[in-house]
């Protein structure tokens, strides 16, 4: 199957050749005709599988073929995420030589700019469902135009502070409005939630097993807690690591460790919601120009974040659930690249990682660092 078969605009075709894609991927194979088709979907595909152009490339041919001020709303769970599907949207927009524009409504950018920015009719807003929900309110954006709202990582989305800010949005909408959900763990209390916003939900379900396998996960272990900062001081440099997203359960956290491997002349940096948010920016874009080489996160960072040549993904604290497991390990091994998940755990935790495992089904192998050299446990 190529592009061409599922009917992606020529235009679009060039600007996905000016990105180096030319073959869809199976969630995109699956997702496309559905969508250009109108139908509600929930759409459930491993992390790093291609959603966002799953459902960007329909939807902004709908976009083409329909009124000049429709308009689509993508909802993100985290500012980050938001940003950079606008980034996709407009980097699309302008290889494809469209004249249309996305734009990025979150909170911490000034209100009355995006107001005045929302006068120029963007085809689509991407968000943070608060801000996006308060400018239907104050009717700067109008929701009898809205054609398609889309809910990126759906069941976080549907699942907390937000939900009830949502409900009251989809009040607003048409009664047709088409709706999208997507995420790589879509569970069923989500899928009913959807059930309550729209009916005649298409699910679509590209995955075979949950977790992708093109990440190697390992584990170093250790039964003394104080142990690990020095396990990962010898695994960075043991494995080779270039980029790195380094997963801590709490923000303090993120920051005492940055701080000691900055402190052990390695180049890190933190990143979690205790920081300010321009600086959060920075940091962030500073990862991805490769100038920071380990960057200590929260989960703030475990959901949609694509960093390109992310080498590893490591665990110095393990989240509480699988699901969270998944998320965090699939920030790395995107697009059918290599990626290796690291876990380090002291006492009770190896037992936890190995229930993960089991419970998704990843293969999992524990290691050692013996003279700089990682090799198997024994
Ligand atoms: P996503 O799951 O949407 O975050 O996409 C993960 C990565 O896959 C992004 O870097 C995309 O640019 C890339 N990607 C999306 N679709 C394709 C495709 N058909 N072929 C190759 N790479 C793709």
């Amino acid at each position: 199957m190529n592009f061409e078969e599922l009917k992606i605009v020529p235009q679009l075709i060039e600007a996905l050749k000016k990105m180096n894609i030319e073959k869809p991927t199976e969630i995109q194979v699956l997702s496309i005709g559905k969508i250009a088709g109108n139908h509600n979907a929930a759409i459930k595909s491993q992390t790093g599988t291609g959603k966002t152009l799953a459902y960007l490339l329909p939807l902004i041919k709908k976009l083409m073929s329909g009124e000049k001020d429709d308009q689509i709303i993508v909802l993100s769970p985290t500012h980050e995420l938001a940003s950079q599907i606008n980034t996709v949207a407009n980097d699309l927009f302008a290889k494809a030589g469209l004249p249309m524009k996305s734009l990025l409504l979150i909170g911490s950018t000034n209100i009355s700019r995006q107001m005045d920015q929302l006068k120029k009719k963007p085809s689509i807003l991407v968000g943070s469902p608060g801000r996006i929900a308060e400018l239907i309110t104050q009717k700067k954006i109008k929701a009898h135009k809205v054609k398609t709202i889309v809910f990126d990582e759906a069941d976080r989305l549907l699942n907390d502070e937000s939900l009830s800010q949502i409900k009251a949005m989809c009040k607003s909408f048409m009664r047709d409005i088409q709706m999208i959900f997507v995420s790589a763990t879509m569970n069923d209390e989500t899928l009913k939630v959807a059930g309550s916003l729209t009916q005649n939900i298409v699910s679509i379900n590209a995955q075979t097993g949950q977790t992708p396998d093109n990440i190697e996960h390992i584990f170093f272990h250790t039964d003394d807690e104080r142990e690990k900062f020095k396990i990962l001081r010898k695994s960075i440099n043991a494995l080779n690591i270039e980029k790195a997203l380094l997963f801590m359960n709490k923000n303090e956290d993120a920051l005492k460790i940055s701080e000691r491997l900055i402190h052990h002349g390695i180049n890190a940096a933190d990143f979690h919601s205790a920081k300010d948010k321009l600086e959060r920016q920075k940091t962030i874009t500073d990862f991805r120009n490769g100038d920071i080489k380990i960057l200590v996160v929260s989960d703030l960072a475990a959901r949609g974040l694509d960093v390109s040549g992310l080498t590893h993904v490591i665990n110095y604290n393990l989240p509480d659930d699988a699901t969270q497991y998944l998320h965090r390990t699939g920030r790395t091994g995107r697009a059918d690249k290599k990626g290796i998940a690291v876990t380090i755990t002291a006492g009770r935790e190896k037992k936890l990682l190995l229930s993960f495992a089991e419970k998704t089904g990843f293969v999992l192998k524990q290691k050692d660092i013996r003279e700089g050299v990682v090799i198997d446990a024994i």
